[in-house]
């Protein structure tokens, strides 16, 4: 068999394209999409990612806004800027870049965010409303999978997908998504008995582990859509995801790469999600 890998890359592109086209919009009706992102301490990471928004904000024509904070600043001093930033009408989206420093209680700080600016997805309210069918942010990379099976026509109505893994940030919410697209979901974790008897059965993969090369070509069927979310370094430092690549093919119809999956969707997704926030809340002149 002949898999197709599909380009996260150049739909991420695609998708940027579309989103510069809607920002030159709102900035005709006087809106300018504006994202704050908060950094607090060092992490070499982290200050990669941020500046990856910075520049993503940019090429779409949105304003970004960065308050990269020292380590030692207090819990209150971030949950302050926050709400100072929830009243700031030039401010449509939020983000508080995770890890945060130890002294400081994560789910305080998402709480404060206005959901309607919670771009992340990560607020209570926005997880809520995902698991009735609401209206609401969704969480990027979760959004980013489904996007993707979305433009590369793969139909998920009716399909068993098995999502391995059932973190609060990926895999929960792409349970639901998928769900919510008709799909017939389980999900996997690492109390499941028998996973490769469940992995055999499904139509679509969606891998979440954060364990390099977890999932093998063996453990699957033919023709099955294997969705890599996975981050890691394999033993010789280069990157990979929680998916052995190489014994997949041939045997899944569709598989996405790392790096080059989904990984450039989440930033793609994190942009889109600003320019529906400032849609949605409006008013604010540039
Ligand atoms: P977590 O560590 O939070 O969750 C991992 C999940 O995998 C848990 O639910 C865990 O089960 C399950 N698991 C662990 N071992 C096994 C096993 N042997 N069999 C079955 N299930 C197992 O990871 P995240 O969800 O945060 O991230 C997953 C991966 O995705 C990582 O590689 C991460 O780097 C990557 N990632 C990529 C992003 C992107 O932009 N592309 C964004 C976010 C994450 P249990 O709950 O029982 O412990």
């Amino acid at each position: 068999m002949n898999t197709q890998i599909i380009d996260g890359k150049s739909i991420a592109s695609e998708i940027k394209e579309e989103l510069r086209t809607r920002v030159e919009n709102l900035k005709s009706q006087g809106i300018t999409p504006g994202l704050a992102v908060i950094l607090v301490g060092e992490n070499p990471a982290s200050k990669v990612y941020v500046s990856n928004k910075k520049k993503a904000c940019e090429y779409i024509g949105m304003k970004s806004f960065s308050y990269e904070l020292p380590a030692e600043t207090s819990e209150k001093e971030v949950l302050d800027l926050v709400e100072t930033l929830n009243e700031d009408t030039h401010v449509h989206g939020i983000l508080v870049q995770l890890p945060l420093p130890k002294h400081m209680d994560e789910q305080k700080v998402i709480l404060k965010i206005a959901p309607n600016k919670d771009v992340d997805g990560f607020h209570p309210q926005n997880v809520g409303a995902l698991s009735i069918g609401l209206n609401g942010l969704v969480s990027c990379t979760p959004a980013g999978v489904i996007e993707l099976l979305k433009r590369s026509n793969i139909e998920m109505q009716g399909k068993h997908c098995v999502v391995v893994g059932r973190s609060n940030i990926v895999g929960k919410p792409v349970s639901l998504l998928l769900l919510r697209e008709h799909a017939t979901v389980t999900i996997c974790h690492s109390r499941t008995r028998d996973l490769e008897s469940v992995l055999k059965q499904a139509d679509i993969v969606v891998a979440a582990v954060g364990i390099p090369k977890f999932v093998k070509g063996s453990m699957l069927k033919s023709n099955v859509v294997v969705i890599d979310v996975g981050i890691n370094r394999d033993e010789n430092g280069k990157l990979c995801g929680d998916v052995d690549f190489e014994s997949c093919t041939n045997i899944a119809s569709h598989i996405t790469p790392v790096p080059g999956g989904v990984g450039p969707m989440t930033i793609a997704m994190l942009m889109n999600n600003c320019v529906l926030a400032a849609a949605t809340q409006g008013g604010t002149s540039n």
